[in-house]
């Protein structure tokens, strides 16, 4: 059984209960319409911890567009049952009032690895994910996080802050699920239209197509602008970013003289898809 719990204190209680047995706790963060990539997060966590909280919250400070906000897909009961079947011990999804209390007054903000790219065109994105994710920590007191790479700003942004704030939690990265047709699994790609849905693989096909360029010599901005072409024809609306970066500072890189990832965002109808590659 899955055990819902909504307030911090009664889930505070639990997890010291489950500690003083030496349990190690792993936590998922997520904003709930759960699908595949969640549930390969929640069976890692299952797999290195001996309890699992997932967490559901949409965190309206990471959201720098109230249209997007509202039209968050929710479906408590649903995610609820995906994860009794993987085991969940709990289900922490608490009201906004319980993490933002009257008189909330504190911001995290991380600088540097948070400005480009996501930070830049999501003004306050990241402060909203760095705040509530340190929240996340302090209520749940886990000492493993499972965060996925489909997010991959994010989970730098999330290793440089445990590292800067001494937050006692192993950040573990989880690869990008995606759908049979290449697809990353996300949340909103249920708002597609079927049309998009159809059109939605190509992004990429063409970021692997331009990787593969880059590796066997095609200069990175050649390849770059041969993509985001291929993608306008396709019927893909206006680009955010489609640059290579150094994989962990996410510094902008004009060849593969490191490790090196592709990271993506442009508009598919009225979604903003984002993704991202290994180079
Ligand atoms: P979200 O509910 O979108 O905030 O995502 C919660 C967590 O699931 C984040 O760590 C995401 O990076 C991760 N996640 C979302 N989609 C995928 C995916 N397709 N593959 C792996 N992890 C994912």
């Amino acid at each position: 059984m899955t055990q819902v719990i909504r307030a911090s204190a009664e889930l505070r209680e639990k997890v010291a209960t489950w500690k003083r047995s030496g349990m190690l706790v792993g936590v998922v963060p997520t904003m709930g319409a759960l699908h595949d990539g969640h549930m390969s997060l929640v069976r890692a966590a299952r797999k290195q911890s001996d309890r699992v909280i997932v967490t559901i919250f949409v965190n309206p400070m990471q959201f720098n567009n109230a249209d997007d906000l509202s039209k968050y897909p929710r479906d408590e009961a649903h995610d609820l049952a995906l994860l009794e079947a993987e085991g969940v011990d709990v289900l922490f999804a608490p009201g906004v009032d319980e993490v933002y209390p009257d008189g909330f007054a504190t911001k995290v903000s991380v600088s540097g690895i948070s400005e480009p790219l996501e930070g830049a065109f999501r003004p306050g994105h990241f402060d909203g994910v760095a705040t509530v994710v340190s929240k996340l920590f302090g209520m749940t007191q886990a000492g493993r996080a499972f965060f996925g790479e489909k997010d991959w700003q994010q989970l730098q942004v999330v290793k440089r802050l445990v590292a800067d704030l001494n937050i006692p939690v192993r950040i573990i990265g989880c690869p990008t699920i995606r759908e049979e047709d290449g697809l990353a699994m996300s949340s909103r790609n249920v708002r597609l239209s079927p049309e998009d849905r159809a059109r939605a693989p190509q992004l990429h096909a063409q970021m692997q197509a331009a990787a593969e360029a880059i590796r066997t010599g095609t200069p990175v901005d050649t390849a770059l602008e041969a993509a985001k072409a291929a993608l306008q024809t396709a019927g893909f609306g206006a680009w955010d970013y489609l640059e290579l970066r150094s994989a962990e500072g996410l510094r902008p890189l004009t060849s593969l003289s490191e490790p090196a990832r592709m990271l993506a965002a442009v508009m598919l109808g009225d979604v903003r898809m984002i993704d991202n590659i290994a180079v």
